[in-house]
């Protein structure tokens, strides 16, 4: 089956705007799913799910979910970051406090944090709104890697092409 330019109202709802002469883009609903075409694997057990990406401030929303253990490296943000825990719960390496089922969270631009999700944790789910780019970074504060809205829906591009939904799907989720 070639799923290509698959019609996304499985995943997805959006009207015509009420505005469009005045260049107004259409609202976005995006679905709840564990269907693996939507999740992008980071790593073994991490996953990505893209939600938003909002090209005018460089911000986007986002799940993340690790199943059975597992990190995200060492990194910093460049703009403040908003997160709800769905499910599960996890820390960050560099502070004192769990972010257990049902905590909303804020990280502050400039500070450097790792997020651990312990093995014991079947799996855990947290929605993010990442206000700009992220800065990944060893333990000397070198500069691994920068993650941006550019380089996210690039990623996302790539994987909605493998699993065959072909790599504009991503657009459904920009505005
Ligand atoms: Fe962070």
């Amino acid at each position: 089956m070639d799923m290509k330019n698959m019609d996304p109202s499985r995943f997805m709802g959006f009207d015509s705007p009420v505005l469009p002469h005045l260049g107004q883009k259409p609202e976005l609903v995006v679905y709840g799913t564990d269907d693996p075409m939507m999740w992008v694997e980071l790593q073994p057990n991490v996953f990505f799910r893209p939600l938003f990406f909002d090209m005018v401030t460089g911000a986007h929303c986002e799940m993340l979910k690790v199943k059975g253990g597992g990190h995200l490296g060492r990194h910093k943000h460049s703009s403040p970051v908003h997160g709800y825990v769905i499910k599960g719960r996890w820390k960050y390496l560099e502070h004192s406090w769990e972010a257990t089922e049902g905590s909303f969270l804020f990280e502050a631009p400039g500070e450097v944090h790792t997020l651990v999700v312990d093995e014991e944790v079947e799996e855990m789910i947290t929605f993010f709104y990442v206000g700009g780019s992220l800065t990944y970074m060893d333990d000397d504060d070198n500069i691994l890697s920068v993650e941006d809205n550019l380089s996210l829906i690039e990623m996302c591009c790539e994987h909605f092409e493998k699993v065959g939904l072909g790599g504009d799907f991503v657009h459904n989720f920009i505005r």
